[in-house]
């Protein structure tokens, strides 16, 4: 972990020493309640106090409210809350307020989540609509003129979380009052605070939400800034702390370490100016390109915060990308963090009309302004190293596996590598597999889809025209098949199903059956006949052999290492894809890992059958460890485990 490159500042920060620091003597001696009269609890208001007054210097928020809280999300539904119950009071009275809940497209999901909960739960019955932004990623002021005079309320970010795109607050300000638009209008300030400058007393800004663990304090704080005169309903209710605005005891290490991070903001020294930050990201942009031929940038660079870089590398998923910077130990993610666990393309980026095939390889690079020189400089030579793996990476099996959305297909290549046959190629992959065989000379005899796959045979053929082989025939049991000639090998066609193997002059023997495709459960004679049962696994397999259960495969990282010790013929297996291996070998404990893809696996696999000996895959987080250690099992090889938790708990 030591070793790790932190690049994901824009989901969350470590905490800077001075604010554990802060956070630690407020828990051990400065721990008092801040609304006790005592001298511990005055001692603790009096730290209270100094942050909110460090925090309005540096917001630039003379007047107005400023109210701690556990971090956005709190500080967007008191926003919320507070603009829809002010705009519920303006109707009973009769006057004039809008019917719109106005929200930018790139908005964090917290805050039409937020609108569509409160608009709902208090019968505000308003309309929510989304204002859109352009192909820079910055809201349709134009859109916005037409609909400001209607919003009731607005809602816009200083600067997105994904893109780094920074929002032109002084147009939407002028447009709203040009427009004379009755909106209370919130603007989510959590990227922007130590990245941009803030004046927030200046502006008509009426609620701006911030979050700490955005910027080196820890999870769990943040604050709310309410502009002298807009509407406030509280959203905790209770004890009165915070004037009333929020109940509950105050976070009081977190707020310490939040006034340690302001200090530092206020003192300057601690933090890269602007310019320096400016000059890093160039560099950082500079060693993408460098790296990754056909790299795109998916947000204007002079329009975005100089800590944030989205880029896409065309023919690549963001995953193959994400799991690639990772096997370098450099973390980026492919989006926000909240959405991470979902699949689906960012919404922001569909939002700026970014085609599909470059949001489906979207990565966020982001870092803070503590970052140093040698940082720098460190993660520029990751990424080239990135770049050097994947370029170096060539599969040299003759089968590979190929997997996208959940739908899965093959490549069949001659002995060179000089020749290719697809099956069941996914539709998404056809431009990366067109790119990648072209770029090795290598020739595409066929594409076939079986009926069981994605059916991107057409997709990949319209992109490559295949040069087909020579036709051949060869006899297989009773019957002539139809074949392709692929190196020594055939792929031979038995009703829907294909069968690889290598052919005595014109005879194809059962047991010369490598791998068989398309093999569904109503063709019984052809398996019994193969002794295999399923798409790709090697003819090696058992039908009818009982599935072991998938419990029992798992070690984890310390058992594991002991097991290997123990067992000097078990074979750590590495099952990531050559070019992470290349960016990063996998070592346990001192156990180098032989490479294996997991793509590759079914080439691999018969021969581990043939001559069983213990396997323990290992991956980065144990997903596909777990697939390979299962897959052996099934096809009958007893002794396959993996390392649960991958390697990202190894260390
Ligand atoms: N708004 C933006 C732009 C963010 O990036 C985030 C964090 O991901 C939030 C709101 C939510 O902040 P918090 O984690 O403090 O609730």
């Amino acid at each position: 972990m030591n070793n790790e490159l932190y690049l994901d500042a824009n989901a969350t920060s470590p905490v800077l020493p001075a604010a554990v620091a802060a956070a630690t003597a407020a828990m051990e001696t400065c721990f008092g309640n801040p609304s006790s009269s005592h001298a511990a609890g005055l001692r603790a208001k009096a730290l209270l106090e100094a942050t909110r007054a460090a925090a309005r210097r540096v917001l630039g928020a003379p007047d107005g409210e400023l109210v701690f809280t556990s971090g956005a999300t709190e500080g967007i539904q008191a926003a919320v809350l507070s603009a829809l119950c002010a705009v519920r009071e303006r109707r009973r009275r009769g006057q004039a307020c809008g019917n719109l809940l106005l929200v930018g497209a790139t908005e964090h999901k917290a805050v039409p989540e937020s609108l569509a909960h409160w608009n709902r739960l208090l019968g505000t019955d308003l309309e929510l609509r989304m204002l859109p932004v352009d192909a820079d990623g910055r809201h349709r002021l134009d859109v916005l003129r037409e609909l400001a005079p209607r919003a009731a309320f607005v809602c816009t970010m200083a600067a997105n979380n994904e893109t780094g795109v920074v929002s032109d607050l002084d147009g939407i300000a002028a447009v709203l009052a040009q427009t004379a638009s009755p909106a209370l209008w919130m603007v989510d300030c959590v990227q922007a605070l130590g990245k941009l400058p803030l004046a927030l007393g200046d502006t008509r800004i009426d609620y701006a939400p911030f979050s700490g663990h955005k910027l080196y304090a820890p999870k769990g704080i943040g604050m709310l800034y309410v502009r002298a005169g807009a509407p406030y309903t509280p959203l905790m209710c209770g004890g009165g702390q915070e004037g009333g605005r929020r109940s509950g005891t105050e976070n009081m290490a977190g707020i310490a370490a939040l006034g340690a991070v302001l200090a530092a903001l206020e003192e300057g020294g601690t933090f890269r100016t602007h310019a320096e930050l400016l000059a890093y990201r160039d560099r950082l942009a500079a060693a993408l390109r460098e790296a990754f031929p056909g790299l795109v940038f998916n947000a204007p660079l002079d329009h975005a915060l100089p800590t944030t870089l989205n880029f896409s590398v065309l023919g690549l998923g963001s995953k193959e990308l994400l799991d690639l910077f990772d096997a370098a130990g450099v973390r980026v993610s492919a989006g926000s963090a909240c959405s991470a666990a979902r699949a689906a393309p960012s919404y922001v980026l569909d939002a700026m009309g970014v085609p599909e095939a470059r949001s489906a390889s979207a990565v966020r690079l982001s870092f803070g302004p503590l970052v140093e020189a040698a940082f720098i400089d460190s993660a520029c030579e990751r990424i080239r190293r990135c770049g050097r793996a994947l370029a170096q990476a060539r599969p040299a099996a003759a089968l590979q596996q190929l997997e996208a959305a959940g739908a899965s297909g093959w490549l069949l290549f001659d002995e060179a590598g000089s020749e290719c046959i697809a099956i069941d190629p996914p539709a998404a992959l056809a431009p990366r597999i067109a790119a990648d065989l072209r770029a090795h000379a290598c020739r595409l005899l066929a594409a076939i889809d079986t009926g069981h796959g994605a059916g991107g045979a057409e997709a990949l053929c319209a992109l490559l025209p295949p040069t087909p082989s020579t036709a051949r025939q060869v006899r297989f049991g009773g019957h002539i098949l139809d074949a392709i000639a692929l190196g020594e090998d055939v792929l031979a066609q038995a009703g829907a199903a294909f069968l690889l193997g290598r052919p005595q002059g014109d005879s194809l023997a059962p047991d010369q059956v490598r791998f068989v495709f398309g093999l569904a459960p109503g063709h019984a004679a052809l398996a019994a006949a193969l002794c295999c049962h399923r798409s790709g696994e090697p003819a090696l397999s058992r039908p009818g052999a009982d599935p072991l259960p998938d419990d029992g495969i798992d070690l984890d990282a310390v058992s594991a290492a002991a097991f290997l010790h123990a067992h000097p013929d078990a074979l750590l297996v590495d099952v990531r894809e050559l070019p992470e291996h290349a960016a990063g070998a996998a070592l346990l404990h001192g156990h180098q890992a032989h490479n294996v893809p997991l793509s590759q696996l079914a080439g691999q696999a018969a021969q581990w059958l043939r001559a069983p000996r213990p396997l323990v895959f290992i991956c980065r987080s144990g997903k596909r460890s777990a697939r390979a250690a299962r897959t052996m099992r099934r096809l009958g090889h007893a002794q396959a485990w993996h390392v649960a938790g991958g390697l990202a708990l190894a260390g």
